[in-house]
Order: structure tokens, then sequence, then C-alpha cells
């Protein structure tokens, strides 16, 4: 399957649950508390008509309506809230762009400053007083067969999503703090940011499921809550509440179908994107909490700081590392900005996290060349691979972040 992704496919069938025939809707998606919608009444006023829908339409919206949830009129947007109140946002006339950029300063919406808000940093340290939280995707280590971002050929070294993130977010925080930036590490080991277990979690992930499933479904189910859901959205509190980071850089690695984890399939195709938050569908925005937070986005105008971020990043992430774009043929995406490596999609990880998120999906794991490199482990300077002469993957991997990240903040910071 082009651009399989076993994480994104669970929690796509974790969604779809929510919608299956027969079973009264829920209103919330699965450990989603319900929404604060109090943000609403403050953003009256903050867009005017064109401009939103610009950016809902463009961005957020794959079906091109939500009518039964989000309606935009001739002079607001009506916002289906809690308990089924609707909410009216006046738009600013055409003409009041002063009023929608007074409006839009960091204060309810947003703890995140843009980079044109921040000082004037000396070349030598574009990243001063950056602050940047890392999020290693997924865990590894003892949990990395759990959440099938494992797979191993025989006797080799075992290729671990968790464990490669965590050697890239581990060589990134020093390199980004040389330049100045404030760096968070989201974790720092295989330990789950999360206090609740799929035991723990069996009740919910129990009370979701349709009925007649098997133990085996049941047990898949609660480690997904676990691994998944509840691990996100600890992480996502983390950003939140106590980091309120300028950035989220969250570190991932793709696949290609790989079959089964002992004696898996390795892939001719190797190939690189990024995501920024958007790409709903309808179905989606009928869960409350999903609803809420996606308006936050639009409300808060991250994408403008997220979109030209990501392509900065990743375009000097394909200058390092010489992958092609990846090209979705799949229907849940929406093409956003210049750069053919960027899309929208909505993740759990860049809805959860109300900041600017780069959201990367460099190398194929199960690729001949990137399945060799991992096997060949960090090492220092370069080696020959296949002809080349190439940097250990995590050094490839990081040295084209900071390099973008870098990049994006001395083009975009106001000049001294
Ligand atoms: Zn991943």
């Amino acid at each position: 399957m082009r651009g399989f992704h076993p994480c994104r496919l669970s929690l796509l069938l974790t969604l779809l649950c929510l919608w299956a025939p027969g079973k009264a809707f829920t209103k919330t998606s699965p450990l989603a508390p319900e929404p604060d919608w109090g943000w609403v009444a403050g953003c009256a006023g903050s867009f005017t008509r064109s401009d939103f829908q610009r950016i809902f339409e463009g961005q957020y919206l794959r079906s091109g309506s939500a009518p039964g949830n989000i309606e935009v009129l001739e002079h607001s947007v009506r916002i289906r809230t809690a308990g089924d109140v609707w909410q009216e946002v006046p738009f600013a006339n055409d003409g009041a762009q002063a009023s929608v950029g007074a409006q839009s300063k960091p204060g309810a919406l947003r703890f995140w400053r843009r980079a044109s808000e921040m000082a004037p940093a000396s070349a030598a340290k574009p990243l001063q007083g950056v602050k940047i939280a890392i999020d290693p995707g997924h865990l590894g280590g003892e949990w990395a067969r759990m959440e099938e971002r494992f797979f191993q050929m025989g006797k080799t070294r075992p290729v671990a999503e968790g464990d490669l993130t965590l050697s890239v977010a581990k060589k990134l925080k020093p390199a980004l703090e040389k330049l100045g930036a404030d760096v968070t590490l989201l974790r720092r080991s295989d330990r789950p940011v999360t206090a609740d277990r799929s035991k723990t979690l069996r009740p919910a992930a129990e009370a979701d499921l349709s009925p007649g499933f098997s133990p085996d479904r049941l047990r898949r189910h609660s480690e997904l809550f676990f691994y998944r859901i509840s691990e996100i959205r600890a992480r996502a509190q983390l950003v939140n509440e106590r980091i309120k980071p300028d950035m989220v850089l969250c570190l991932h690695f793709n696949a290609e179908e790989w079959g089964e984890p002992d004696s898996p399939q390795l892939q001719p195709r190797n190939h690189m994107h990024a995501l920024v938050n958007g790409g709903y569908s309808e179905k989606e925005l009928e869960a409350d909490d999903i609803r809420s937070d996606m308006l936050r986005h639009v409300f808060s105008r991250v994408a403008e700081e997220a979109i030209p971020l990501c392509e900065t990043v990743v375009e000097a992430m394909a200058e390092e590392t010489g992958l092609p774009p990846f090209t979705y043929f799949s229907n849940n995406v929406l093409k956003v900005g210049q750069s053919p490596y960027l899309y929208a999609r909505n993740l759990l990880a860049n809805r959860l996290y109300h900041a600017p998120v780069v959201f990367l999906e460099p190398y194929v794991m199960n690729s001949q060349p990137v399945w060799k490199r991992v096997q060949m482990g960090d090492y220092s300077g370069q080696k020959l691979v296949d002809g080349q002469m190439r940097k250990s993957i995590a050094t490839e991997y990081a040295d084209g972040v900071v390099e973008g990240v870098a990049r994006y903040y001395r083009q975009s910071r106001p000049a001294r």
C-alpha cells in the first residue's frame, strides 16, 4: 500500500469505530475531555470572510463544507459548540486588515510567537531564545513490537522507529542549543510519558468497540489506546501546559508495508514528506473535541507560521538527504504550500499540539538503502554506502533539520 503507515492506519480504524453503524454516535473522540469553547467569544472580527474561507476551505476542510457543524454566512461563521448550542463569530469588514492584525497577537489562543515577533538575533545564533519542543515519535524499546513500528531480518540489527527517532532527537538538542534555542525533549528514553497502560485503559477501549469483538481485538484496541492515544495526549499536555514552545518538531521515519515483522519485505521505494495540520473530513468534525481543536488552529492562524516553517525545513532536508518527494494517492490529505514535499493531514499529534508543528516523515525504513544504513549504526564522519560517502542516517536527519530551522529563523526574524 502506498504510504502505508501502520500507526495512522490504526488511528483511522479507531476513528471509524466511532461512527460504526448501529452504534450511538459518540460526541468526543477516544480519551478526549469535553472541549472548553470559551475561546470562541474572543474571535469576533479576527477574520474577514474571504480570508476565513481561503484558509478554512483551502487547508482544513477536505469536504468543501461542513454545514451540520460549521456554517459560513455572509457576515459571520456559525459554529456548533457544547450541547448543540450554536455560536456566531462575526467577520471583520474586508477593509479591516489593521484590526485583524491587532487581534492576532499572542493571547488566549496562542502562547507561541511568530519568528517575525521575536527580537533580532545574530547570524551566529539565529535561534536565540526560540523555544523548541522535540517529539521523538513512538516509544521504541520494549514497546516497539506492540506499536507495530518494528521489524527484524533474521539475527540482524532490529529496526524500531521509536529508537531511531530518539537517536535523532538526542543529536538535534545540542545542535539547536548551540544556535541559541531553548530545547525540550518530550521523552528521553523509551519510558512512556502517560501514566496509563493498556490494562488501565481496557474499560475505555472496550466501550469504544462494537459488540461481538474477540479477546484479541480488545487486547489490541487497549494497546492502541495506551501507546498511541493516551501517550500522545500526555505529550500534548506537556506541550500546551508546561513547555509552551514556539514550535514542535515531530520526528518520524516512514515505511512501506513490510508484512510479518520477523520476515519483513524490503521495498525499492524511498522518499520523504512533511505534514502540517489540516485536511479534515466532514465526518471528523462531528466530534466536539476535533471540531474545537481544528477551529482553534484556524483562528490562531498557526498555518501562516507552520507552512513556511515546514517548507523551509523539508527543503533543507531534501538537500541534505537527496530524497524525492512522496506523492499521496489517498484522499485523506490536502496539498498545501508550494513545496512538493508538503501536505496537510489531521494527525493526533499535529492536531493536539497548539503550536506550529513540523511533522517529518523522511526515509522508508524498509527500503533497501535505509535498512542497510540502519544496520551500519551511528558513526562519526562519513562511510561508503552504495558507492557514495554518507553520514550516519541519524546525523544526516539531524543536520537537515538544524539547517532548515536555522534558515527559517535567519530569514524570518526582524533584521538587526
Ligand atoms: Zn511514525
